[in-house]
C-alpha cells in the first residue's frame, strides 16, 4: 500500500472513531468495541468512503513560486492539504523591480496575517500622479477618493513581497523544490503528475495548480506579447530627492514615452529605502537602446523629466536596468481534469493598472475558498473560477482599453486621456470609479470572495507588523466559513 493510501485509511479510521463512536461525538468518551459495533464501523466505513474522499486533505503540486503559487500554498496548507511547490529557479528570488500592492491584494495578505510585514517592507503610497510634458496634470488618482478611512496602496520591491510570502511558506514547512523546470503534466489513473526538463516526473497529485506566470507552458496559444515593455531599475532613494515620497509619479510625452518612479521601501537586509525607476520602451527599440551610449538615453529621459537627474546619476551601468516585456492574454478554460491555472498563468496584462500581483493573490484566495466548498474536485475548481471570472474579465478589458492611453504610438489615445478623461476624473463619481479601478476593487471582488479590506488605521499604527499567525488563522477560518 502506498504511503498516500495508508494516510487516507488512517484519516478515514480517525474520522470514524471521532465522529461515529458509540455514546456521542465527544472524542474523550470511552468507545465500546464490541463485535456488532465493529460491523457497524465497517458498514459506515463503506457508506462514508465517497464523502471522506472529498473531506480528506488533497495532495497538491503547485508549478511556480511567484505571488500566486506562494499565496495558494500558504492558504491550502492551512486548510489541511499537503502542498509541494516546484519552481525552475535554483535559488529562490524573483527578478524585476517594484510593484504596487493594491487594497484588493492587501485584503488577501491581511487574511494571511502578512499585511503588517508587507507594509513594513514596502512604502505607503497615497496616490498616482501623471503629468504631460507640457506640465498639465492628466492623471491625479488619490486613494482617498475611495472614501475608505485611511486607505492607501503599498509600493514594494518584488523581492520584498516574495520574501514575505516565502518566509511564511518556510515557517509553515511547505516543501519548495527548486531547480525543477516544469515542461508539462500527465494524467494517470492515480492522479496528475508534473514533468520536468532533464528530471524524472513528480509523484501523482490529486491536483496540479499552474502558477507559472504568463509564459506558462501549459498553454501553447500565442502569448500576446505587447508592443511596449519597460526598463526598470531599483535605485537608492534619498530624503533630499525632489519627489513626493508617497506617490507613484509618472511623466508622459503623449503615449510614446513614459518615465516614472515608485517608492518601494527597504528590502530585508538593507538599511535604506529604494525607488523603482522605469522608462517605457518599444520591444523593437530595445536592441538599439542596448547599443547606444547610456548618456544619450539619460539625456532623452532628462528632456522629459528634469527631476529624474538624481535617479539617473545613480545608474552607472546598463546592467542596473532590466528590460521587462508584458503580455496580454487570458486562458479561456483555466480548469482541466485535476488542474487549475491561477495568477498570470490564467490572465496577464500590461502593468499600467498595477493589478497583476493583486489578481494573483485574489485567485489564490478564490482557489482556497473553492476547495473548501463543493463536493467533488471538479465542482471545487469550477467554484473557484466562478468566483473570480467576472473580475478577471472586467480588468482584462479595462487593461486592454487603458494601456494604449499610456503606451502607444497613436495621437488620439493620449488626446482622449488628456482632453476627456483628465477633466472627467476630477469630479465625482468618475474620481471614485478611477480610485476603485486603481485599487482593484472595481466590480466588488472582495464581497464575492468573503474578504474584507484591512483596518488601515490599525495597520498604519507602529506596532501593526506584529500581527500574529493565530489572529490571521482565525480570520482565515471565519472567512472560509462565510
Ligand atoms: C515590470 C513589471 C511591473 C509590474 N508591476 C506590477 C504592479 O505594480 N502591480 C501588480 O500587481 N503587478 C505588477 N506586475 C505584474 C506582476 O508582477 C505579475 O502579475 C505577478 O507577478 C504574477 O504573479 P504569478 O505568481 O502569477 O506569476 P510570476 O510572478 O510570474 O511567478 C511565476 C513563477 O513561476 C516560475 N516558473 C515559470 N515558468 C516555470 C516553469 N516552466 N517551471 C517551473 N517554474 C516556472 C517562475 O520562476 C516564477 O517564480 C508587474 C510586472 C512587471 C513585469
Amino acid at each position: 500500500m502506498s504511503p498516500k493510501a495508508v494516510g487516507r485509511l488512517a484519516q478515514l479510521v480517525e474520522h470514524l472513531v471521532y465522529t461515529e463512536r458509540v455514546g456521542g461525538s465527544n472524542p474523550s468518551s470511552p468507545t465500546a468495541f464490541s463485535p456488532p459495533i465493529l460491523w457497524q464501523y465497517a458498514w459506515r466505513l463503506c457508506a462514508h468512503a465517497a464523502k471522506l474522499r472529498v473531506m480528506t486533505g488533497l495532495s497538491i503540486a503547485i508549478a511556480g513560486c511567484g505571488p500566486a503559487g506562494l499565496a495558494a500554498a500558504l492558504l491550502l496548507e492551512r486548510q489541511g492539504h499537503s502542498v509541494v511547490i516546484y519552481d525552475q529557479f535554483d535559488n529562490p528570488g524573483p527578478v524585476g523591480s517594484g510593484l504596487m500592492i493594491q487594497p484588493s491584494g492587501l485584503a488577501v495578505l491581511d487574511a494571511l496575517g502578512l499585511a503588517g510585514q508587507t507594509l513594513a517592507r514596502g512604502a505607503r503610497i497615497d496616490g498616482l500622479e501623471g503629468i504631460e510634458e507640457t506640465g498639465k496634470v492628466v492623471l491625479h488618482a488619490p486613494y482617498s477618493a475611495l472614501g475608505v478611512s485611511g486607505v492607501f496602496g503599498i509600493g514594494i520591491h518584488r523581492a520584498s513581497l516574495f520574501d514575505t510570502l516565502y518566509d511564511a511558506a518556510r515557517t509553515h514547512g511547505i516543501t519548495i523544490e527548486t531547480g525543477h523546470a516544469v515542461t508539462g503534466s500527465d494524467l494517470t489513473s492515480a492522479g496528475r503528475r508534473l514533468t520536468f526538463a532533464a528530471r524524472a516526473p513528480s509523484p501523482e497529485f490529486d491536483l496540479v495548480v499552474d502558477a507559472s506566470g504568463w509564459q506558462t507552458l501549459f498553454d501553447d496559444a500565442p502569448k500576446g506579447v505587447l508592443e511596449f515593455g519597460a526598463l526598470w531599475a531599483s535605485l537608492p532613494a534619498e530624503p533630499s530627492d525632489p519627489f513626493a515620497g508617497n506617490v507613484l509619479e509618472q511623466r508622459y510625452r503623449r503615449a510614446e514615452q513614459m518615465v516614472g518612479m515608485l517608492p518601494i521601501g527597504t528590502r530585508k537586509g538593507q538599511s535604506s529605502p529604494e525607488a523603482a525607476f522605469f522608462w517605457s520602451l518599444r520591444r523593437d527599440d530595445y536592441a538599439a537602446w542596448a547599443q547606444a551610449p547610456l548618456d544619450a538615453w539619460k539625456d532623452e529621459v532628462l528632456a522629459l523629466w528634469p527631476d529624474a537627474r538624481v535617479l539617473l546619476d545613480r545608474i552607472e551601468s546598463r546592467e542596473q536596468l532590466t528590460f521587462a516585456r508584458y503580455a496580454h492574454r487570458t486562458l479561456k478554460h483555466p480548469v482541466a481534469d485535476r488542474m487549475i491555472a491561477i495568477g498570470d498563468a490564467w490572465h496577464s496584462a500590461s502593468p499600467q493598472l498595477g493589478q497583476g500581483a493583486n489578481m494573483a493573490l485574489l485567485d489564490a484566495w478564490g482557489l482556497s475558498r473553492g476547495l473548501a466548498e463543493g463536493r467533488t474536485l471538479d465542482e471545487k475548481l469550477r467554484l473557484a473560477v466562478s468566483w473570480r471570472r467576472d473580475h478577471v474579465w472586467l480588468y482584462q478589458w479595462v487593461a486592454k482599453l487603458f494601456t494604449p492611453l499610456y503606451q502607444s504610438q497613436t495621437r488620439w489615445h493620449p488626446a482622449i486621456r488628456d482632453h476627456l478623461l483628465a477633466p472627467l476624473s476630477k469630479t465625482w463619481p468618475t474620481s471614485k470609479i478611477q480610485a476603485q479601478l486603481m485599487s482593484g476593487l472595481f466590480g466588488f471582488p472582495l464581497a464575492t470572495l468573503g474578504l474584507a479590506l484591512p483596518d488601515y488605521e490599525a495597520l498604519a499604527a507602529p506596532e501593526s507588523d506584529t500581527v500574529s499567525d493565530t489572529v490571521s488563522a482565525s480570520a482565515l477560518a471565519s472567512a472560509s466559513r462565510s
